[in-house]
């Protein structure tokens, strides 16, 4: 048996042998579920092809204007860093730099270093410091939101249309294309390049670990063997094995209480300000809700609603009611449990939607004769509530969840 058959399940911990699955087939966990590793074509050379020309497309969203806003004749025009840079100058240098980081800096360094390992696989040798930049797209995909970006976008169009005269610009398209096309690199998972990495270089075959006891790294997916010994690092890539995250409980409890206190600023500060010839105006969150509602638009109020208002307050009680649970080691429902887990690591990222529609709008409106909108104090705390909440559900360790559960026969990692 090869060392990397094995895989354990990242929600549970049961151990399963790896078995080839064909493109668009997934293979679940026996106990609960979850999708543990899907069937693509596993060719670098393919997957070099596309990483290279999403890597075009992004260039070409990041340095084109996305849109154009008219108002009697004066025109102004955002690109993504044009707009990060005026939130900078605005006195927001957290919040833009947030922005910078999740929509420029991370997709590129997530595009980038896939190019470079998927070129040298399919060059039949693995890069130099292979670890390092299967890492980096590791941390940067769980971190990228250009997604969410491209529906923040859209809002940002609709909402000013209402204003004034709006001119689809070519980065509006490339963010499209972009979109659809990350949507396919998202599933070279990098998991599979670390074994795709091994098969290039001779491994030994070493016996299988001994079940019960078992370490699964969390960085690259392989199943070790417990030496008992304190300090044990994963032989593939270096990182630190633990049989739970460490902390678990204690960590995503202290971020959960600093994510709650700090929601209330951001739904009662304002998060946006509009200086104009009728004076100065405070929009809050739920004033911008409460502005697509009167304006006609129900559908984008219900939205951003739900993205900024509704799923953070469910974030904070989900993970909340998982956490305690886990610290009662109840037996109570583990499979809806974690299906709860999952939706909350799911939808984590798309409260930032409001903030990319705030980065927009304060680079476009910036008529010094009509109106100027600048960012208020609220984006500043409604950002670090995201952030935190992401941070919380990340700390969370769901095989806490199954651990006082009995094992149905399975062996545990
Ligand atoms: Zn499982
Ligand atoms: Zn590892």
């Amino acid at each position: 048996m090869h060392r990397y058959d094995l895989i354990s399940c990242h929600d549970c911990g049961v151990l399963h042998s790896r078995r080839p699955v064909r493109p668009r087939e997934k293979a679940r966990c026996v106990r609960c579920r979850s999708v543990m590793y899907r069937g693509i074509h596993s060719d670098a050379s393919r997957m070099a092809a596309i990483t290279l020309a999403a890597l075009i497309v992004f260039v070409i969203a990041q340095c084109f204007p996305i849109v154009e806003l008219d108002v009697n004749g004066n025109a102004s025009r955002a690109t993504l860093l044009g707009s990060i840079i005026v939130l900078w100058q605005g006195h927001m240098p957290l919040v833009a730099a947030a922005v910078f980081m999740f929509t420029v800096l991370l997709p590129a360094v997530e595009l980038l270093s896939l190019l470079h390992v998927t070129l040298a696989l399919a060059g039949g040798h693995k890069p130099k410091s292979f670890n390092l930049l299967l890492y980096a797209i590791h941390l940067a995909r769980r971190w990228g939101m250009t997604e969410v970006l491209m529906i923040g976008i859209l809002i940002t169009i609709v909402k000013m249309t209402s204003l004034a005269t709006v001119v689809l610009e070519p980065g509006l398209f490339a963010f499209a294309a972009l979109t659809l096309m990350l949507a396919i690199v998202v599933s070279f998972d990098p998991k599979m390049l670390w074994n795709l990495g091994d098969a290039l270089t001779p491994q030994p075959d070493v016996p299988p670990p001994v079940p019960q006891a078992a370490l699964s790294c969390h960085v690259c997916g392989l199943v070790s063997a417990d030496n008992g010994a304190r300090r044990q690092d994963c032989p593939r890539c270096h990182a630190r094995l633990h049989h739970r995250h460490p902390d678990s409980l204690g960590r995503t409890w202290a971020l959960l209480v600093a994510a709650a206190i700090l929601y209330i600023p951001a739904n009662l500060l304002p998060v946006m300000y509009t200086h104009s010839l009728f004076g100065l105006e405070d929009d809050t969150i739920i004033s911008g809700v409460l502005y697509f509602w009167d304006s006609g638009s129900p559908a984008l109020a219900a939205i951003i609603f739900i993205a900024s208002i509704v799923v953070p307050l469910l974030k904070l009680a989900a993970l909340s009611l998982l956490a305690w649970t886990a610290q009662r080691r109840s037996r109570w429902r583990p499979l809806q449990r974690t299906v709860l887990y999952r939706m909350v690591e799911f939808v984590g990222r798309w409260s930032m939607l409001d903030i990319f529609v705030i980065t927009l709008t304060v680079a476009l409106v910036r008529f010094q004769t009509l109106a100027t909108i600048t960012a208020g104090p609220g984006a500043l705390a409604f950002c670090a509530v995201v952030v935190l909440t992401m941070l919380a559900s990340m700390q969370f360790d769901p095989r806490l969840i199954w651990d006082p559960v009995p094992p149905n026969g399975e062996k545990h990692a």
